[in-house]
């Protein structure tokens, strides 16, 4: 999954073409599982209020999940809705056997809990893995449901490295979404792991001894050329929107440029972790369908 440009040194990690890939082999296990067992996968997605961007990730998903084959199931509320209504709405869905993931699309209007309510989905139906239980479950290397956007980056890691072991791993970024379940995956493969943050000293130096830089900041091209190790593997989670020559772009954490001279594999921004996220929730959604069904994992979707 890798290939080079004349400008850079760099393998560049396809996640458009990962994606693609990935998607492909969960359709053909949802076509297995529809014909021998006659279950349909089914992922529901509450998006509240209007959010332009949260409504086109939120269609975004819908076309996907149908694509592979799976029940979409989609659920708009105002942005006034009351936090009960929305609770209520989970314990549908939680009590939904057509309904096997449940993803409630992140920001929430700020009168709600977003705590509270990630907190009232069902764990086994948990798509996107930021249940308390399943962050537990993660952390102390049991069977969990594993945050998408990280689950990706490992499996392209994986794919491109092969064994992580006894790598030198530094993730910046210390999110509950992306920076700390990334750094509890590396650690999970036996990475000697760093995470890195705002307060974190002499950044730079902390990055130069990374086999493996995770970016995840959300600081257009923070992460310079001269911070990589030669032929470290670099993965930029960030999506940044910014202005050039009076044209919207999308950029990751890392200066592409300068980093692709130095590294020995690196993520595209736009194409590389962002593709892979759906990916990994529809892999989420076929997983938690069938450890519902007292079915083995799905082969290669799970850490
Ligand atoms: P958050 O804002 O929640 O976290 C950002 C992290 O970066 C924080 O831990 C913060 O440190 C750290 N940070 C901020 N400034 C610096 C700095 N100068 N030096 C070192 N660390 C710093 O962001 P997310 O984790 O939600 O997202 C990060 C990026 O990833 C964003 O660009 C987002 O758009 C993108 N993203 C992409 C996804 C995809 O599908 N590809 C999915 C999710 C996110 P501290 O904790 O000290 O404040």
């Amino acid at each position: 999954m890798a290939g080079t440009t004349a400008e850079t040194t760099a393998a560049i990690i396809d996640g458009k073409a990962f994606a693609a890939g990935l998607r492909a082999r969960i359709a053909t296990q949802v076509a297995e599982l529809k014909a021998a067992q006659g279950i349909t996968p089914g992922l529901a997605v509450v998006l509240v209020g209007e959010d332009p961007a949260s409504a086109v990730y939120v269609r975004n998903k819908g076309i996907q999940t149908r694509e592979v084959g799976m029940s979409s199931f989609e659920h708009k509320l105002p942005a006034e809705t009351p936090e009960a209504d929305l609770l209520a709405l989970i314990d549908r869905l939680n009590a939904d056997p057509a309904v096997h993931g449940i993803l409630v699309q992140l920001p929430l209007p700020g009168h709600m809990d977003a705590t509270k309510v990630i907190n009232a989905i069902a764990p086994a139906k948990d798509a996107d893995g930021f249940h308390i239980l399943n962050v537990g479950l993660l952390g102390t290397g049991q069977k969990a449901m594993v945050p998408c956007t990280p689950l990706g980056c490992l499996m392209m890691l994986r794919d491109h490295l092969g064994s992580l072991a006894g790598l030198n791993a530094v993730v910046v970024g210390r999110s509950n979404i992306v920076g700390k379940p990334m750094a509890q995956l590396l650690l999970n493969e036996s990475c000697t792991v760093t995470v890195a943050h705002s307060r974190t000293r002499d950044l730079p130096d902390v990055c130069r001894g990374a086999d493996i830089l995770v970016a995840a900041v959300g600081r257009p091209g923070m992460i310079k050329g001269d911070w990589v190790k030669p032929g470290a593997t670099v993965i930029d989670v960030g999506i940044n929107r910014i202005e050039v020559d009076g044209k919207a772009r999308l950029v990751g954490d890392v200066d592409y440029a300068a980093a692709a001279r130095v590294a020995g594999a690196i993520t595209p921004v736009p194409g590389g972790v962002g593709p892979m996220t759906i990916a990994c929730l529809l892999a989420n959604t076929l997983t938690a369908c069938c450890r519902a069904n007292g079915l083995p994992d799905p082969e290669g979707l799970t850490p």
